[in-house]
């Protein structure tokens, strides 16, 4: 299956990464099960630091423990990658340098 990010989406809950504390106020559906919006349950990955989280049934996260991120979809595994791969480019200067 290709991997496949659409439109990012504003959630309603502003979230905080429990791990780097980075602001997540917004989602990509990745995959082809992904619904519009997060559901209780849903997998997410820190675009900051690649923590993966899962969806609480109020919307907020928590990390995934180390048993589900063992089984977790091949999707979220290619979104942690990809996150580490970003991390590593260097970042661009803003246009008014
Ligand atoms: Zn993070």
């Amino acid at each position: 299956m290709p991997f496949t990010v659409g439109e990012s989406i504003r959630t309603e809950r502003v979230n905080f990464c429990p791990t780097c504390g980075g602001k997540l106020d917004a989602v990509a559906i990745v995959g082809e099960e992904a619904t519009v919006l997060p559901e209780t349950g849903d997998w997410t990955v820190c675009l900051s630091c690649g923590t993966v989280l899962r969806f609480n049934k109020d919307l907020s996260l928590r990390l995934a423990t180390k048993r589900e991120c063992k089984r977790q979809p091949p999707e979220v595994t290619e979104a942690v990658e990809k996150v580490a791969i970003l991390n590593k480019l260097p970042k661009i200067p803003p246009k008014w340098y």
